[in-house]
């Protein structure tokens, strides 16, 4: 009768370890291929993370993602990409939707309390994008303007905060929307980090039509997203985000994504140095 009991005790011990190995982004789903690796990053940002149409992905994001991923143990083929737009990154985290995120995911204090980082592995800046015949030069100019951002970015937030307090802002789930806004002359600028706003001016499509004002009007420190607590995972990922800078791949994927836009990134950041 003990014994019977202590068994099935264990049977349930066992049967809890199991369901959570399956869970935080990393399940096993040995029917296809071994283990896989949810990771999120966006879909709808050229040169940082984009969903091709013909399904792949591309963008410096995404090559620190594979990156990272490997040195996880994680082949190419393993990882599952997951869009995680601005406003949902903490959210895809806490439910354990994905093992960690690389969508020019800024570190701050806020996000902090919510989620931990590993980084950075990027520091860029918010710019300004406008039409190229625009008058708007700097940040104040965009008070009484229409101005888009996306909404749960740092680049929103702080046009509410500081840049443009009485700027009509316009915030989408996606800079997307945000460009198509520009474009037809619905809002007046597009506000977020230089590194994106380069990304979608240099597009075959936008050629010649926009202008970036190169204003640097904040520093983002750009971490890969982890659950809160999971210091493991942290540790791993800060692991090869130095190894990715030691062995220059970190340098080639700068040049394969920036260098079509011609943008000029500031040097690998030190791991765990923010610049505030
Ligand atoms: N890096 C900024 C942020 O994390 C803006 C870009 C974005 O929305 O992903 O909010």
């Amino acid at each position: 009768m003990k014994l019977r009991k202590v068994t099935a005790a264990s049977a349930a011990v066992l049967a809890l370890t199991v369901s959570a190995t399956a869970c935080g982004g990393g399940d096993k789903d040995s029917g296809s291929g071994g283990d896989k690796i949810k990771v999120g990053i966006k879909y709808d940002q050229p040169g940082i993370g984009l969903k091709e149409p013909d399904g792949s992905f591309s963008g410096f994001d995404v090559d620190v993602a594979t990156y990272v991923a490997k040195e996880l143990g994680y082949e190419p083929k393993q990882i599952q990409f997951v869009e995680t737009k601005s406003a949902d990154r903490e959210n895809a985290l806490s439910r354990g939707d994905v093992k960690f995120i690389v969508a020019s995911y800024s570190i701050n204090d806020k996000r902090k309390a919510k989620v931990d980082f590993a980084g950075p592995y990027l520091l860029a800046h918010q710019d300004l994008l406008v039409k190229s015949d625009s008058k708007i030069a700097k940040g104040a100019d965009l008070n009484g303007k229409n101005l888009c951002s996306v909404a749960g970015s740092t680049s929103a937030q702080n046009i509410k905060d500081k840049i443009a307090p009485s700027a009509n802002l316009r915030q989408n789930p996606g800079y997307s929307e945000c460009i198509a806004a520009l474009q037809s002359g619905a809002v007046d600028a597009v506000t977020t980090d230089d590194s994106i706003l380069a990304g979608f001016a240099s597009q075959d499509k936008y050629k010649g039509q926009f202008k970036l004002l190169g204003e640097q009007l904040s520093n983002e420190n750009y971490g890969i997203g982890v659950k809160k607590g999971d210091k493991a995972t942290v540790d791993k990922i800060n692991a090869a985000l130095k190894k990715m800078v030691d062995d220059k791949s970190w340098q080639k994927a700068v040049d394969e994504n920036f260098g079509p836009a011609g943008y000029k990134n500031e040097p690998a950041p030190k791991i765990g140095v923010i610049v505030k």
